[in-house]
């Protein structure tokens, strides 16, 4: 009988904001041990449950580690990331022999003191169980895909959506890989491409819907076992951050190379094309203003993305909102676990004066003072998200607040507006609205596109305005696009 190894640990770390990340965020975030998560998977817990499930159906032993991923923040804490590394060492020494691992991770976590949490990981992972035994990695897209990780795995298989709603069936893809590679019918052999360019690629528009559908259906034919793109995490001063195209065939790495370099270049030279259709705050309210279809217009907060690191209590839309008078709005979520504690005493009915959000920062804008009406608050609130097969979310304590023509949901966790549940389960319906405000940078279009009339990515302020000459890195290679214009040239 065959026995694996699996983990998940991991972080998106904006390695510019104050926020940092500890044991706490882990422990509100995600925070399992030893298979304990249950029917209740977190989107990095669901490769978990993936190769569980495909273990069992082959008879194989798993013996399963930590289950840690923290909300995107800051840095993580040196001793927090170095503790649970070594749990999961221990864990797998104790486990020992086993006949392949794998790991759930992110690609772009840093600690105090390491920049490539992940090839650390794997560099111990490859030291304990030698050359020979295959170490395979699911990732978020948004990874930075560094050198020792491309040499230390046997194959890393990245999400092909963005929105995420893929994470269950590329884990299915890793398990798929690794299994002709622990039975020894293939021998996985990977390349990588450096596409020298910085950018966000949404996958729910063309051209990367194409070019995603085009990796898919050249898979597992012609020994090509496995394609994927890392877009890379922009808000991460890191020396390998950047895009890069992932090949992985059966033991031909002339191939791998010259598909990852082949694909990459499609890849490079689509890079106008795919830039996301981005429009400024004044021009997004004056939009909304003129709104009058039936359906809403959502406007995506993308400069205050929890799930990137930012705080999630900006309140430059909902400033813009009130000033300009709009009725029948309604904005999700603001981070604001004061005013959740002020709302739950006040009570469901009562209006009371509130300050609300601009805590964090100067990237959070000035708090917004009013008058509010409490329509409902709600303890421990679970949210939805995924494909087929749904991940679940917290989003802690909530409450709906009417301020004026705008609802406004505010919460205890921070967390991405990545479903309707977080306004649905707070008794607000925002498909009947005028104006729905998102605090996301793309996750929120798997469930609000369907709704909407129109989507409108606004570039507010903000911690995460996509402007990478606003970012003060000092480690990245600046010879990427688009800071140079061709530098696959020089
Ligand atoms: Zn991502």
């Amino acid at each position: 009988m065959k026995k694996i190894f699996t983990a998940t640990l991991g972080t998106e770390t904006n390695t510019f904001p104050a926020i940092p990340t500890g044991h706490q965020l882990f422990e509100e975030t995600c925070l399992f041990r030893k298979a304990s998560c249950g029917r209740d998977v977190p989107m990095f817990g669901a490769p978990l449950a993936v190769w569980r499930q495909r273990a069992d159906a082959k008879g194989w032993q798993v013996v399963e580690s930590l289950c840690a991923f923290a909300m995107p923040a800051g840095r993580t804490v040196k001793k927090v990331y170095e503790a649970f590394r070594e749990e999961i060492l221990a864990d797998l020494r104790a486990a020992l022999p086993v006949d392949g691992v794998l790991l759930s991770m992110h690609g772009a976590m840093v600690a105090d003191g390491y920049d490539d949490c992940e090839g650390d990981l794997l560099g111990h992972v490859r030291k304990i169980v030698g050359p020979d035994v295959p170490v395979g990695a699911e990732l978020d897209l948004h990874c930075n895909i560094s050198e020792s990780l491309l040499k230390d795995a046997t194959a890393l298989v990245l999400f092909k959506e963005y929105p995420h709603v893929d994470v269950p069936e590329r884990a299915d893809d890793l398990f798929t890989v690794m299994e002709g590679a622990i039975e020894g019918r293939t021998r996985p052999t990977m390349a990588a491409y450096d596409c020298k360019m910085i950018g966000v690629f949404h996958t729910t528009r063309e051209p990367m819907r194409g070019f995603v559908d085009k990796l898919s259906s050249m898979e597992g034919k012609e020994g090509i076992l496995s394609l994927s793109i890392g877009h890379g995490f922009p808000w991460s001063d890191v020396k390998e951050m950047g895009t890069r195209l992932i090949a992985v065939t059966d033991n031909d790495m002339p191939k791998a190379r010259r598909l990852a370099r082949e694909l990459g270049q499609e890849f490079f030279a689509m890079r106008a094309a795919t830039h996301p259709p981005y429009v400024t705050l004044d021009s997004a309210i004056a939009r909304a203003s003129a709104h009058n279809l039936p359906k809403p217009m959502v406007l995506a907060d993308v400069s205050d993305n929890a799930a990137g690191g930012a705080a999630s209590d900006s309140t430059f839309i909902l400033k813009a909102l009130l000033d300009k008078g709009i009725k029948d709005a309604a904005v999700g979520m603001i981070w604001d676990p004061g005013a959740v504690k002020l709302a739950f005493e006040a009570g469901e009915g009562a209006t009371f004066d509130i300050r609300i959000g601009g805590k964090l920062g100067p990237t959070s804008g000035p708090p917004v003072d009013a008058k509010a009406t409490v329509l409902k608050v709600e303890k421990d609130v679970t949210i939805e998200f995924g494909g087929a097969r749904k991940s679940i979310g917290w989003i802690g304590d909530a409450a709906a607040l009417q301020i004026e023509g705008v609802t406004v949901i505010v919460n205890s966790k921070r967390t991405q507006c990545l479903s309707r549940d977080c306004f649905t389960k707070l008794g607000v319906d925002p498909s009947t609205k005028k104006v729905v405000v998102v605090k996301s940078m793309q996750h929120f279009h798997a469930a609000y596109a369907p709704i909407a009339s129109e989507v409108v990515y606004v570039t507010a302020p903000g911690a995460l305005v996509p402007d990478w000459s606003l970012l003060p890195y000092t480690k990245v290679d600046k010879a990427q696009w688009p800071f140079v214009a061709d530098p696959h040239a020089v």
